[in-house]
Parts: C-alpha cells; sequence; structure tokens
C-alpha cells in the first residue's frame, strides 16, 4: 500500500472511525475496522525484552542487557544484533511495536530507570539508540524511542514539570531522539508523561515544530501510558495515539471538539494517516490481526546475550591478591585453589534486570552461584564451591514463598465492602499464580474500559512456616488493604503513603510481625477494598519475611574465612532499581557495606562483583583486591560473569556513567529532586563528566573507564581530517585485547564561553580488538558536530569557531594525546 492507497482509504473512513483509531482499544491494541479490512496492531513492552500483553504470568522472554549494560559495550554493531534479537522476540508475541529504546539521560545517579536508559551522555545514548532501532525494525518491528523529552528521574513523573532551557534540549536530552530519527528512520516516538517548559509533553509543540518539522520524522506519536491529558491540544500538537486505551480524552469528546471547531478534521485525518501508515509500515496489515504470544528459545540468542552482557561488564579494580605474587587476582587462577566461597545476596539470586514495564519473565535465568559450580567446582576439579547469601537487600519482603502455602485463592467481589461481609458469595473465584497481582482492567467486568466501578478481594491460604519466631509480612496495594493471620491484623496500610509500588501509583509497603511456630498451619488473609475510579489500574502484592535467628552477615564472614578466593556479589535489584520512583541515595541496600568491608578482611583473596543496573558508592574499595560491575547484563548474568572472570572473554566494557563517590558531589544534587512541582535543570549541560570536569571535583571513577586483563596502549594518534582521527592501539602483552578509544573535544579560547560551557565533550569512539603482540591502526569517525553548538538567537546549529584540542585517550580522564585543531 502505497501513500495514495492511504489517502483513498482515508476518504473512505468516517470522521468517527478516523478518530477511533486515535487511542488503544485495551494496553496493547490499536482499533481494527473490519469494514476496511483493517486489522489491529499489538505494541508491547519493552527495552529489555518483549514482554507481551501480560505483566505477569505471561509466556517468557528473552531478557537482554539493560541499557547502561548495552550502552557500556561502546559497540553499536552489536547492540544492533541484540535489536534484531528484540525484534524477533517482538514478533513472537505477535507485536508490532516495540517500546523501546528507553534514551533519557542519567541527570543523576539515583533517577529510577537509569538501568533502562543508557548513559549520562548523549552521544554515547545516541550511538547506541541507533545501533538498537535499526536492529528492531529490520525485522519488520517498529521500535517507539522513549519518552520525549524530560524524564530524566522519576520524581513526580505524572505531573513534575521539567524546566530545560533550549541550549541544554538541544544539545543533551533532544539528542538521542533526533539521531535515532535522522539516522536509524525510527518509526514511532512515546512522549513523556512530565511537562516540558509549562506545556504536557503530549501537548508540547516540540512535537510538530521539531520532531516532525525539522527533523523529518514520518512515524507515529503515540502517549505515555495515561500520560495524555487533552481532547483537542493534543491532537492538534501532532500526537497521533492515545495509550492505553479505552479512550479517555478522545472518541466522542474528540468527536464534539472537531464539531466545535477546536480542533480541525484535517488533523484527526493526519493522525489517522500516521497509525494507518505505521500498521502498514510494519507488515502488522499483512498479519490480518496480532498473532498468539509464544517463546523462542533458541541457543544462538542465548549466545548473543551472554556475549553482549559480558561484553557490557566493566573492570573497575584489579590487585594483586595478598601472598599470590605481582599478578592482579583475576583473570582467575584456579591451580591451587581448595575452596571458593561465592557470598552475597545476588550470588543465588542474580538480578538479571530492573523494575517497572522493562521487567519480564526470562526464558531462564544463569546465577553466578550456579554458574561458578558448574565450571569452577565441577568434579574432579578438587575445588569445593560454598555460598552464603550475607545479607538480605529486599526493599519490599518477597513475595510469599509457594513452597509454605496451598494454592492461592482470590476472591473477586463487586461491591466495595464485600469481602467484608459475612456469608458474602464471591463473583468470581480464582486460584493466582503469585502473591504479586495487578489488574489492567476492572476485573469483573472487562467491558468498562478505562474506569473501574470500585470492587473489593479476598486473598487467602494456609500459610505453614519452616521456622519459629517473628515473621514480617507487608502489603503493598493500590487502595486500602489489611492481613491477618487466623483472624487477627497484622498489617493494615490505610496510612501507607502513596508513590512506592505498581509505577508509583500505589502504596509504599506497610509490613507487620506475627510470632509463629514453624509447622502450624495459619489461615493468611488478606482483604482489599478498591473504590470506583477513573482508572482500572489495581493491585496488591502480599510479602513475608522469615525470622533472623543468625546474623547473616556473620554467617557469610565465617564462610568468608574458611575459603582461598571469595566471589562476594552485591548490588541491587528490580525493588530498587525500578519504574516508578528514584532511589534515596547511592548506598548499597541493607548491610552490603559492611558485609564486603567483613568479608575482604576475612579472605585475603576478594573479587567484589557489583550487580546493579546504575553506580553504587564503594566505601570499601581499597580493601578488595577486584572490582567487577555487570550492571543488570540479562539472563545469561552468571555464565557472562564466569566468562570475564576467567578470561575467557577480555573485560571491555567501559563506564557510561561517571561513579560518583557521594552523591553530593553529582551535577543536579542541589536540584533533584525538585520543589513545588518544578525540576529545573539548573546544571543546564553540565550533566554527568562534564560537571566533575568543569567543578574540579574528582568521581571515582570516570567516564569513560574500564580496565582489561590485556596491556594495550593508544600510541600515534593524527588528526587524518577534522572529523576523523587516527591512533595505532599497541598490544604489548600475550593476551588478546579490546581497547575503546576516545576522542573528547576542549576549547581552547575559553574567554567569553557561557559558565556551563563543558571541559571536554565525547565525540567520537571506536572499539578495537588487537591481537597479542600486534599493533592495530584505528580511524575514529567525529561526530558531525563536533565543532558545533546551538545558537539560541538563530535557533540552529552553528559553527564554534576557535581552537580547540582533541583529546584521545581510553577514558574521559585518561588522555594520550592531545591534537590541536582550529576551526
Ligand atoms: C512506561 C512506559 C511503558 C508503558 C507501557 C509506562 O508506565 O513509562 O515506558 O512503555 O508504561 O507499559
Amino acid at each position: 500500500m502505497n501513500d495514495d492507497s492511504i489517502k483513498e482509504l482515508l476518504d473512505e473512513l468516517t470522521l468517527a472511525e478516523q478518530v477511533s483509531l486515535l487511542a488503544g482499544t485495551d494496553f496493547w491494541h490499536t482499533a481494527a475496522i473490519e469494514r476496511v479490512g483493517l486489522p489491529a496492531m499489538r505494541v508491547t513492552d519493552g527495552p529489555t525484552g518483549a514482554r507481551g500483553t501480560l505483566f505477569d504470568g505471561g509466556p517468557e522472554s528473552v531478557n537482554v542487557p539493560c541499557g547502561t549494560s548495552l550502552a557500556a559495550c561502546w559497540d553499536p554493531a552489536l547492540v544492533e544484533e541484540v535489536g534484531r534479537l528484540l525484534g524477533r522476540e517482538a514478533r513472537a508475541k505477535g507485536a508490532r511495536v516495540l517500546l523501546a529504546p528507553t534514551v533519557n539521560l542519567h541527570r543523576t545517579p539515583v533517577g529510577g530507570r537509569n538501568f533502562e536508559c543508557m548513559s549520562e551522555d548523549p552521544y554515547l545514548t545516541a550511538r547506541t539508540a541507533v545501533g538498537y532501532v535499526r536492529g528492531v525494525q529490520a525485522e519488520g518491528v517498529a521500535s517507539c524511542i522513549k519518552h520525549f523529552v524530560g524524564n530524566d528521574t522519576e520524581f513526580e513523573r505524572n505531573t513534575i514539570d521539567s524546566q530545560i532551557d533550549e541550549r541544554t534540549l538541544r544539545e543533551l536530552y533532544l539528542v538521542p531522539f533526533e539521531a535515532a530519527v535522522r539516522e536509524a528512520d525510527v518509526q514511532s516516538v512515546m512522549t513523556s508523561y512530565n511537562r516540558i517548559n509549562g506545556p504536557w509533553a503530549a501537548d508540547s509543540a516540540l512535537v510538530n515544530d521539531v520532531l516532525r518539522g525539522e527533523w523529518g520524522f514520518d512515524g507515529l506519536v503515540m502517549s505515555d501510558w495515561f500520560g495524555l491529558h487533552s481532547t483537542a491540544e493534543g491532537v492538534a500538537a501532532g500526537l497521533d495515539l492515545e495509550m492505553p486505551g479505552p479512550t479517555l480524552h478522545r472518541g466522542q469528546k474528540l468527536l464534539d471538539a472537531v464539531e466545535r471547531g477546536d480542533v480541525s478534521a484535517e488533523d484527526v485525518r493526519r493522525a489517522a494517516g500516521n497509525v494507518l501508515a505505521l500498521v502498514r509500515r510494519t507488515g502488522a496489515w499483512d498479519d490480518g490481526g496480532p498473532g498468539p504470544e509464544t517463546t523462542r528459545d533458541d541457543p544462538a540468542d542465548r549466545a548473543l546475550v551472554r556475549r553482549a552482557g559480558a561484553s557490557g561488564m566493566v573492570l573497575l579494580r584489579n590487585e594483586p591478591s595478598a601472598g599470590t605474587g605481582a599478578a592482579p587476582v583475576l583473570p582467575l587462577r584456579t591451580t591451587g585453589l581448595r575452596r571458593i566461597a561465592v557470598i552475597g545476596p545476588n550470588a543465588a539470586n542474580g538480578q538479571t534486570e530492573g523494575g517497572g514495564s522493562a521487567h519480564v519473565p526470562p526464558t531462564h535465568i544463569s546465577n553466578p552461584l550456579d554458574a561458578i559450580r558448574a565450571r569452577l567446582g565441577g568434579a574432579g576439579s578438587g575445588i569445593e564451591v560454598t555460598h552464603a547469601a550475607g545479607c538480605p537487600t529486599h526493599k519490599r519482603l518477597p513475595v510469599l514463598d509457594r513452597r509454605l502455602c496451598t494454592p492461592f485463592v482470590l476472591d473477586v467481589f463487586r461491591a466495595v465492602d464485600g469481602a467484608s461481609t459475612p456469608g458474602a458469595t464471591p463473583d468470581e473465584s480464582n486460584v493466582v499464580a503469585t502473591s504479586r497481582i495487578m489488574w489492567m482492567r476492572d476485573p469483573i467486568d472487562a467491558g468498562a474500559g478505562s474506569a473501574s466501578a470500585g470492587f473489593s478481594v479476598r486473598f487467602h491460604t494456609t500459610f505453614t512456616p519452616d521456622a519459629t519466631g517473628p515473621w514480617q509480612f507487608g502489603v503493598s496495594s493500590i487502595a486500602d488493604a489489611t492481613l491477618s493471620i487466623d483472624g487477627t491484623v497484622v498489617v493494615d496500610n490505610a496510612d501507607a503513603a502513596l508513590g512506592g509500588s505498581f509505577f508509583g501509583v500505589g502504596k509504599s509497603e506497610e509490613v507487620g510481625t506475627a510470632e509463629l511456630e514453624a509447622g502450624r498451619a495459619y489461615a493468611l488473609e488478606v482483604r482489599l477494598r478498591r473504590p470506583a475510579s477513573d482508572h482500572a489500574l489495581s493491585g496488591l502484592i502480599v510479602g513475608a519475611f522469615p525470622p533472623v535467628l543468625v546474623d547473616p552477615v556473620d554467617e557469610a564472614v565465617e564462610v568468608a574465612g574458611q575459603a582461598d578466593l571469595v566471589i562476594l556479589v552485591v548490588g541491587t535489584n528490580a525493588d530498587w532499581e525500578s519504574e516508578g520512583y528514584d532511589r534515596d541515595d547511592i548506598a548499597l541496600p541493607g548491610r552490603q557495606d559492611e558485609l564486603v568491608a567483613r568479608v575482604a578482611a576475612a579472605c585475603p583473596n576478594t573479587v567484589v562483583v557489583v550487580n546493579a543496573g546504575s553506580p553504587v558508592a564503594m566505601p570499601w574499595l581499597t580493601a578488595v583486591d577486584a572490582v567487577l560491575y555487570t550492571w543488570f547484563p540479562g539472563q545469561e548474568l552468571g555464565d557472562a560473569l564466569v566468562d570475564v572472570l576467567l578470561g575467557d572473554v577480555e573485560p571491555q566494557g567501559r563506564l557510561p556513567v561517571s561513579f560518583p563517590h557521594r552523591m553530593e558531589d553529582t551535577p543536579a544534587f542541589e536540584h533533584h529532586p525538585g520543589r513545588n512541582g518544578v525540576a529545573q535543570y539548573v546544571e543546564r549541560r553540565l550533566i554527568g563528566y562534564r560537571w566533575y570536569d568543569t567543578v574540579g571535583r574528582e568521581p571515582m571513577f570516570p567516564f569513560g573507564f574500564g580496565l582489561g586483563y590485556a596491556t594495550t596502549t593508544v600510541t600515534g594518534a593524527r588528526l587524518e581530517t577534522p572529523h576523523a582521527v587516527a591512533v595505532d592501539v599497541a598490544n604489548t602483552g600475550e593476551r588478546d585485547g579490546v581497547e575503546v578509544v576516545q576522542v573528547y573535544a576542549h576549547r581552547l579560547d575559553r574567554a567569553g564561553l557561557p559558565p556551563d560551557e563543558a571541559q571536554q565533550r565525547l565525540v567520537g569512539f571506536a572499539k578495537v580488538t588487537v591481537a597479542a603482540g600486534s599493533s592495530t591502526a584505528v580511524s575514529i569517525e567525529l561526530d558531525p558536530r563536533a565543532y558545533q553548538g546551538w545558537d539560541v538567537g538563530r535557533h540552529e546549529f552553528v559553527d564554534d569557531e576557535g581552537r580547540y584540542e582533541l583529546r584521545v585517550g581510553t577514558s574521559s580522564r585518561h588522555i594520550a594525546a592531545h591534537l590541536p585543531v582550529t576551526r
């Protein structure tokens, strides 16, 4: 179907039919119009896998590395391969639009979705995003890049006004979107929840003026879920598709608005045309409707996820361990080892992904402990692998352990107080698989649209504890709930604060304690009362945690003391790093700092593995021999980790974000999270390393940093053209090596420059593999805007003439050569 045929089809559609195309019919589908043979099209989250239509309990999906992990590869070609895998995954879920990638920038290290986003640097984010989008779209799936724009933290994300000056917006926050449009022909864009300099992002003039007008975007713009607040304004502003459906702001309201002349029929037609064009472009039209949702589990995909996950891991420290001579502790040498202790909360419970809408149920999970056991402690190895979890790190209590419970029964009642009426007959009775339940629709009347008439719920099971003592129980929910044990209320969350669950719209967890006896059966019951609401989204999470009888850190220290080597896997998890809220600080959760310090003191050979999606503080850094940062590297975490620990894969990840010592050192510290509904981007263009360099503060690890096992040096830097730098990367050692050569532009004549003019900006990079004992010449193409800046008077990028120096090196702080350039 060509453009003319879309025009003809639009001519054939009534205004009401065109309007019907401008909102989803449910959470994941566009409208079908059977009369003209137009099928519905399915969209699916998200950046680290294609989940399909169910948040919980749907078919499994391949879980790929998170955004920071992909950016840490500094390898757009590899990211493109991952994108292709995601495209195939989306197709397996019957979807033709993947709601990804997430390209907001790391304005502060505590942004709840930083793991989903890629970097603090717009250029690195743009290069990574272009690879990603190209890959996804090569498989006949539209990439929907998000969130346009200014959703850089989760604080009050549904209402906050991100106030970003024009130059900062153009040189930082819009850059990845622009690259994805201009270079990867991204087919869809999702607007963000926030306001941007006043208007809602969904109504912003940026859509028509910048995205479509200046950049030539010709695809579909959709709202973030419930992020549209207007009828006429959004359509006029170029927001094609309201998501999810059924519509809250369009439908009859839009027909009336057209009738009144608040918005033109031409605008409606244009938006409907964009929906039709995407259905056609992706091939959804030929599908005749979304297919079944299936799981693919191809060994080649697992291998790719493992390779990509390993490739993003960053070696931050590698020192000789006590008593082993001068060689650094990694790669691990196993000769002579008799006992390896694998310690830490993320050792047996490796975190492959963060939380929120990016979450998918992986097809399988390779845990660090299992992978280390299998590969180092196998039969005949002579190595015993021991384990201790060390300390709990949950933010919310773990969901109920099914092994201690009879099947979970969920009775749903229409009357809001129905569940508390003695003898009430449930309207529906269900066994559910987990104690984490979410409703995207009214649970009784699925046809009620986006609203709910209100309902109540009775969740119950027989709980037989396996330990005697004080058990903790927790409830997180949208609306009030109580949890009782044998009829005694243990938790009542009526007064719990809003914001800590369900994408930030649910209540924070409320916890209560009950003294229980091991082996005795208790009736556990939760009642939830959900009043009528315009929003159907609802949910309940019930958690429990056993009594702590032995100090878990003491236990781990004892296990460490009996080992020759400790591999200590610490980190965060999807409770801490999630959509809906930010982290409070960068400390490792729970008692992990104490755990690392005491374990390192108990065993002289300690390798710390940090399994987190964004930076954490490391007050114990100099007390340990090695630190390897894995990010959330996808479902092959354990095997990818062992590949790097053993040196089967050269450590080649480089930091896509600066690692601060303390929150106080970070650029937005004074201004995050915002006040009175406004987030002022006061630091302007000084994001990340630009801030540290300019204000002269030392990061713990600089942007672009990462060690390898091989010995590589960057020499002979030369200017080929003002937009290309060549270097020789020499490998003088006996191992093949990988280096990421980075080029930063620094303006020499600084008099008169604005205070937020960065000392240096990343303008090019290349990843190169160099065989042992050889040297490789590499040419690095620079950003066409290496010597440009946004002119707020002319509203365009202009050449910034003057003297520059190109800094060529292996991190923003490890510069091997300075090349003068005059423009
Ligand atoms: C998120 C989007 C996501 C959408 C659908 C929203 O809460 O912000 O990134 O694609 O939900 O799950």
